[in-house]
């Protein structure tokens, strides 16, 4: 059994604790949370923290298959320039990559993470998740903005899911995104989600070139898809309405949806997701570092937290981010949100990419009967309680 506290616990389901106690077995379960107002006379046995602690962190969003590709493309270069990159350098030796990824692996450990939605394209990275200390959610991801792909594209995620559901993890099959979809793709996916009660993945409206795509069938997505990719567009009529908007109706509302990046999400679609689907079901996924790297841009947090949005965290891959640290993700965004209260932007960490990957029986908050891991973060302004560029991690348990 330990007994561990800290100057504050922010239990991830909205109430602090000044100088409280967290009572846990050797393994992590929780037994007891007491509240000692702040008065924490000579205990003995309790291991004292200065600093704060949270629950372990769930990283909403990563591509460890992609974790051989850092350092290498330029910053801030716009996302159709990343995109031509990633396809020009993603194909490396199978072992560098299943090397680079068990790196990226404890990586994500040591930072505090004990949960991971991530992207897989191949089944390179199964067997590694398969033995890792981090539950993983991987979602496969589909590509292929040509209908002639579809069912090549559909079988390959099949013999992708199948294969990782015999290892023992949780997975869907989901969209990469609007610009490289297709209707007849997006059916095959929305119906076996509808089968699997899948939890649905898609990045959206990472940059405003998506829209050109599906509003005017001009722009440099249009010129990513013929001249990297050479995809005939003959067949393709722009709809005359946003990349969302085009898409959403093919996604079925019954199934939970992870909208990944939001960069240009503003009001009106807010709106039009409000009605289309419900927002419940509907997680905004922010990875603040990775829209630094390529856009240089950042979502409207306050107009999501004005909506009252359910948001989380992602690091996205190492290949649009420096490290794979939900606690710098934090940081940059209290750096350029001073106003946002430090304890939500731990319920964006914890408590929502539990409930958004299905793991908030265990994860993502500190409650009795939960294993959600311990991180103490230090280096924190304990008197104004926000982050501040010297905060690190440490993993208690
Ligand atoms: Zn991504």
């Amino acid at each position: 059994m330990r007994k561990l506290s800290a100057h504050y616990i922010f239990t991830g389901t909205g109430i602090i604790l000044k100088k409280g106690i967290i009572i846990l077995t050797d393994d992590g379960v929780i037994v007891d949370i007491i509240d000692t107002n702040g008065e924490l006379d000579e205990l003995s046995g309790v291991e004292f923290y200065s600093g704060v602690m949270v629950p372990g962190f769930v990283n909403a969003h990563c591509h460890i298959e992609l974790s051989h590709l850092r350092d290498i493309f330029p910053e801030k270069t716009g996302l159709p320039v990343f995109l031509k990159n990633v396809i020009q350098y993603r194909n490396l030796e199978e072992n560098k990559v299943i090397e680079e990824a068990r790196k990226a692996d404890s990586e994500l450990w040591k930072n505090g993470v004990v949960a991971v939605g991530d992207i897989s394209n191949t089944d390179t990275t199964f067997q590694l998740k398969s033995e890792s200390k981090i539950a993983y959610h991987t979602f496969i991801e589909t590509l292929g903005f040509s209908p002639q792909r579809a069912e090549r594209a559909f079988g390959w995620a099949k013999h992708c899911f199948d294969e990782v559901q015999s290892l023992g993890l949780s997975a869907s099959i989901v969209p990469h995104s609007p610009y490289s979809i297709s209707k007849a793709l997006l059916e095959m996916i929305s119906e076996f989600a509808i089968s699997q009660h899948s939890i649905l993945s898609m990045h959206s409206q990472e940059c405003s070139e998506e829209d050109a795509l599906y509003c005017s069938g001009d722009g440099e997505i249009v010129r990513h898809l013929t001249e990297n990719l050479a995809i005939d567009l003959t067949f393709f009529k722009p709809t005359g309405k946003s990349a969302l908007e085009s898409v959403i109706d093919w996604l079925p509302i019954e199934n939970k949806l992870l909208l990944v990046h939001n960069i240009c999400t503003g009001q009106k679609d807010i709106d039009f997701i409000a009605k289309t689907r419900s927002l419940n079901k509907t997680w905004f996924v922010l990875c603040p570092d990775s829209n630094l790297y390529i856009e240089d841009r950042l979502p409207d947090i306050e107009l999501f937290r004005k909506n009252k949005l359910l948001i989380c965290l992602g690091t996205d891959s190492l290949s649009s981010n420096h490290k794979l640290s939900v606690l710098d993700e934090m940081k940059t965004i209290q750096s350029h949100f001073p106003a946002i209260p430090f304890g939500e932007i731990v319920i964006w960490a914890t408590r929502n990419g539990a409930e958004a990957l299905e793991m908030d029986d265990w994860a993502g908050t500190i409650e009795k009967g939960k294993k959600p891991g311990i991180n103490l973060i230090t280096g924190m302004d304990l008197q104004h309680l926000q982050l501040q560029s010297q905060s690190k991690v440490k993993r208690l348990i």
